[in-house]
């Protein structure tokens, strides 16, 4: 018989794998946290395009759940997060909060003390033997590796799982020579626009001291453009942004197509879990932003409720 090298194996160090490792950790559970990317983060990411530093997927998170509002007090407190400003366009009093480097500084935050393995694409659960395991990628890809471990969840749940969709973002990142002409604080939101939703100076956010940009293209846009050339979406999207610019040729630029930026429709619950935890029948749970509310705090309160679940269970 295989012996468990741990208790449970997180796939995925996005929020949600990390929230939950925490609270694994913290009920006193041998955890490894499993990722296929070059650092932790997963969509709360950060790149370094020559001397900047861009956010390119999530641009701010909220606090309205107690759990999040402590967590993110501590790291406030320990010098990774810090406020960005209280509305765009507009003072409304709630706190934006992004990393001090940029937004994957939250989730290396969390992974301090954790043993996160990177580039480690998980195929086939059974090679990381474990009493249990909550995954944590967009569901489609969370249902491929239970598919391909013939671990997959009993048939109605699946059929319902199998309904989650997520829509794509394209999203432009790009350097330029002289400041931008963001207005204050550096973000602008514009949900019903056809080409760009938000619009982020990383240098008036922060979070980078040389000019940087970045552009995230509406859904129904991203859709019409995503078998574009990179060179094609970056003429349209700096053309539409040229007032952002002041119509500044860009020193570089580069596209990222996020195929899962967010679930179309969450999930009505924190988490789902199968599996008895006895031998050969795994706990498995699931996780993310699909299950607690497409943003950073549903992953994190996601992450949450599946290690409570597979702590209740394992
Ligand atoms: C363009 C964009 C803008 C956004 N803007 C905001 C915003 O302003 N505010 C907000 O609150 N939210 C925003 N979001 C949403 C937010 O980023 C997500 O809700 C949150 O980061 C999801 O975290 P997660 O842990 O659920 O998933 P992820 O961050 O996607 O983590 C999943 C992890 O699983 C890993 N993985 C996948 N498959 C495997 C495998 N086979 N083996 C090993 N590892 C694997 C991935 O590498 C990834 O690190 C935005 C998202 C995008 C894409």
């Amino acid at each position: 018989m295989v012996r468990n090298a741990v208790d449970v194996v997180v796939v995925g160090a996005g929020l949600a794998g990390l929230s939950a490792a925490r609270e694994l950790v913290a009920a006193g559970r041998s955890v490894t946290v499993l990722d296929k990317g070059r650092g932790v983060g997963g969509r709360m990411a950060t790149r370094r395009i020559g001397a900047a530093r861009i956010d390119h997927g999530a641009q701010f998170f909220t606090t309205r759940s107690d759990e999040f509002v402590t967590t993110v007090a501590s790291a406030v407190e320990a010098g990774a997060v810090a406020e960005w400003c209280r509305g765009f366009g507009g003072v409304d009093g709630y706190p934006r909060y992004r990393g001090i480097n940029g937004m994957s500084d939250l989730c290396k935050w969390l992974a301090e003390g954790i043993d996160v393995r990177l580039n480690e694409t998980v195929v086939d659960l059974a090679d990381h033997p474990a009493a249990a395991y909550i995954l944590t990628p967009p569901v489609p890809q969370t249902l491929a590796i239970c598919s391909f471990s013939r671990r997959l969840p009993p048939p109605l749940l699946h059929r319902e799982l199998a309904r989650i969709d997520y829509h794509p973002v394209l999203a432009l990142l790009a350097t330029f020579d002289q400041p931008l002409s963001v207005p204050e604080p550096g973000g602008v939101q514009q949900p019903d626009h056809p080409v760009i939703t938000f619009v982020a100076d990383d240098q008036m956010k922060g979070i980078t001291t040389v000019p940087a940009l970045t552009l995230h293209a509406a859904h129904g846009w991203s859709v019409e453009h995503w078998l574009a050339s990179d060179d094609d979406i970056i003429a349209d999207l700096l053309h539409a942004a040229r007032d952002f610019t002041s119509g500044q040729v860009p020193s570089e630029a580069q596209v990222q197509r996020w195929r899962y930026a967010g679930p179309v429709t969450p999930w009505p619950e924190a988490t789902v879990c199968w599996g008895s935890g006895t031998d050969g029948d795994p706990v498995i749970a699931l996780a993310g932003d699909a299950f607690a509310g497409p943003k950073v705090e549903g992953a994190f309160r996601s992450g949450r409720a599946a290690a409570l679940r597979v702590c209740g269970n394992a």
